[in-house]
């Protein structure tokens, strides 16, 4: 009787775990999800911005093409981070073409 007890507490602890473990992993994963829901929007924006991003030819710094400040010299467009940026190469324009 004894071994039939002794196998029932067996099973009683093989579930107990199995039970522990698919909850452990229902929590892991629902964490996972909540991970990839959270990463996700930044993940997309970040794609865009990176196709449309322009150098600043006078900081040198990459400007998103909808913030940029345009400005057409030597028959090409260039693009700027700021009006101070802009500024710096309509004064000395010859300077920074290399650049662009
Ligand atoms: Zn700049």
């Amino acid at each position: 009787m004894t071994f039939v007890v002794r196998i029932l507490r067996f099973f009683f602890w093989v579930l107990i775990v199995s039970w522990g473990i698919s909850l452990l992993r229902r929590l892991l994963t629902s964490v996972g999800v909540a991970d990839a829901n959270r990463s996700a929007p930044i993940d997309v924006p970040n794609n865009v911005v990176a196709r449309k991003l322009l150098r600043d030819p006078v900081c040198g710094m990459h400007v998103a093409e909808n913030l940029a400040l345009m400005e057409r010299s030597g028959g090409q467009n260039v693009y700027f981070c700021s009006e101070d940026c802009r500024n710096k190469f309509l004064g000395e324009p010859k300077k920074f073409v290399a650049n662009a």
